[in-house]
């Protein structure tokens, strides 16, 4: 479903990822785990293009999401001037593979890439690229801070997107939108604003809106973090009925618990790189890397 491939995201100087790669699959639950700054926000926010990666891809079945990066596409690198040249001062022209890897290793294309090469990049972003606003329909995000049009009410917050795109008439809109309210017990909340609603309910909502948008997969960033201990069950709660329908998740979360209970997979992300990542009772039941060890006792 979304293939991480090789991802670095720098904020300037900072190097918050450094080549991450990861699969998620179709219908996968997957719990990211790991300090604070680790970089599990951003990675996530690089998967729906909230954030550009520096370098590497990103890919939903088989679009690309970012833009193609020709470090991970030999026949593009093959068509550059700097691989001419040096292939040129290659003995044996038929082993290639050590021009393409001293290419890669040294990100040497810069100032050196030629008309074909850009024809050629140009093919695989013709070919594959996705347009972000597709993409992102396709990919739910809830967040932390529940991020509810605090000036619209809630059947305004479930309904304007889809009626904006023209996804669906008001009418279908409306009638999803109450689907969902009924299924989580706020039908009555319909002409509410968020500002009347509990941070349980706010992130509820959030999650259902989500959900109306029809996604392919639901990326969630520490969806219980700014809630009050009591409201954080009933979220759970409903991602975990999202989980048994088979709805593919992504979850950066600090509830081990419910990690260990619903996840399929669990990553442990330590200085912008995926360090562990293997079934709950793996990670959580023999941690092997000394950082998830340690992470693992101040957090259980
Ligand atoms: P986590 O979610 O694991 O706590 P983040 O991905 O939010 O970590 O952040 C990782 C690092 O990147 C932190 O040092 C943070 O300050 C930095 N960072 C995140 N977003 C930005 C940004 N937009 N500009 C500059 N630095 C950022
Ligand atoms: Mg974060």
């Amino acid at each position: 479903m979304i293939s991480v491939k090789n991802v670095y995201k720098s904020f300037g100087e900072l190097d918050v990822l450094s080549g991450v790669s990861c699969e998620i699959k179709d219908g996968e639950v997957v719990a990211i785990i790991g300090p604070s700054g680790s970089g599990k926000s951003t990675l996530l926010r690089c998967m729906n293009l909230l954030e550009v990666p520096t370098s590497g891809e990103i890919w939903m079945d088989d679009s690309l999401i970012s833009e193609p990066d020709p470090y991970m596409h030999p026949e593009v690198i093959r068509e550059s001037n700097i691989y001419k040249k040096l292939a040129q001062e290659l003995e044996d022209a038929s082993d290639d593979s050590s021009v393409i890897e001293k290419i890669i290793s040294e990100r040497l294309l810069r100032g050196f890439q030629g008309f074909a090469y850009n024809k050629a990049l140009k093919a695989i972003r013709e070919g594959f690229k996705l347009d972000i606003n597709l993409a992102r329909r396709q990919m739910g995000m809830v967040f932390q801070h529940f991020n509810l049009f605090n000036n619209k009410t809630v059947i305004e917050n479930l309904t304007l997107v889809p009626i904006e795109l023209k996804l669906k008439t008001k009418e279908e809109a409306e009638a999803r939108a109450m689907q969902l309210l009924e299924r989580i017990g706020l039908a009555d909340k319909r002409d509410e604003y968020p500002s009347k609603l509990s941070g349980g309910q706010k992130q509820r909502v959030a999650i259902i809106r989500a959900l109306a948008m029809d996604p392919k997969v639901i990326l969630f960033d520490e969806p219980t973090s700014a809630l009050d201990p009591e409201m954080v069950g009933e979220v759970l709660e409903l991602m975990k009925s999202l989980a048994e329908e088979g709805m593919t998740m992504v979850i950066v979360t600090h509830e081990m618990g419910f990690a260990r209970e619903v996840a399929d997979r669990v990553l442990f992300i330590n200085e912008g790189d995926i360090r562990e990542e293997g079934s709950p009772a793996e990670l959580f039941g023999n941690p092997k890397n000394p950082r998830l060890v340690d992470f693992l006792s101040k957090v259980l």
